[in-house]
């Protein structure tokens, strides 16, 4: 048996972390880590080393490097912060309400969303054009096995309070991109679906290319806490950035 600490804080980092309106970005030092520059449009696109990685092999697969642009990666604090006044200046207050996040409630600021465009001369920067035919339409029917998804959906607009947006693509990791693909649900439906699995008690669990693979919430009750997980296991935690862990284990 092999033991892990688990501490509260640590429920603000990982991939499958919810970063909206009410839950908001805690430590944003920690997202400045291990950042993998990745070229792109404007040249500067940063994303989370893993993040950044699993993308250029979705587009290495679909042969897309030439056809899409990395429009805005991760995003500092203080640049979301000028994204959103410049917008406000540029597009009106209810615009900017509407396509840009606030500062501190942006998945930007993660290193693990990325917002995609198909290669143009003029490149709408808060909203480029990503439409669902195309090289585009080929990324979007790719990204769930790559651990992405479309983030801001048409018929999600209010479980997201975020209007539709075509190009942003979130980074949640395997399996969860596919899980959340299969029962058609977004961040904010997957972090309470998750819940009911209580580890411990019960887990979603199904089999994968011979692999068992199970994934469970940890809820927080103390500032930290000891996890007993058999050595043949491999796993990953991330925090839900609400109340607790979530646990994906394969064996
Ligand atoms: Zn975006």
């Amino acid at each position: 048996m092999s033991v892990i600490t688990l501490h509260k804080e640590d429920i603000h980092k990982g991939y499958q972390m919810l970063v909206n309106k009410q839950h908001s970005i805690k430590d944003n030092q920690y997202f400045t880590r291990q950042l993998l520059p990745m070229g792109g449009k404007f040249n500067k696109t940063l994303l989370k080393k893993n993040t950044g990685n699993l993308l250029n092999q979705l587009l290495d697969t679909i042969a897309a490097k030439e056809k899409i642009a990395l429009v805005s990666g991760y995003r500092s604090q203080q640049e979301q912060e000028e994204i959103y006044k410049s917008s406000i200046v540029e597009n009106g207050q209810l615009f900017t309400e509407k396509y840009v996040a606030l500062p501190n409630c942006s998945e930007h600021q993660t290193g693990m969303a990325i917002d995609l465009g198909e290669r143009a001369d003029n490149i709408d920067f808060i909203r480029p054009h990503f439409p669902y035919s195309g090289i585009a339409q080929i990324l979007r029917e790719n990204a769930v096995r790559y651990g992405f998804l479309e983030r801001y959906q048409k018929h999600k607009e209010a479980v997201t309070g975020i209007s539709h947006e075509p190009w942003h693509f979130r980074y949640v990791g395997y399996p969860h991109a596919s899980i959340m693909h299969h029962h058609d649900l977004c961040l904010e439906e997957y972090i309470p679906f998750i819940k009911d699995y209580k580890f411990g008690e019960k887990h979603y669990g199904f089999s994968l290319d011979n692999k068992k693979v199970e994934v469970s919430y940890i809820q927080t009750e103390a500032d930290s806490m000891n996890l007993d997980l058999s050595d043949t296991l491999c796993y990953q935690i991330s925090g839900n950035n609400v109340d607790g862990f979530i646990l994906t284990t394969w064996r």
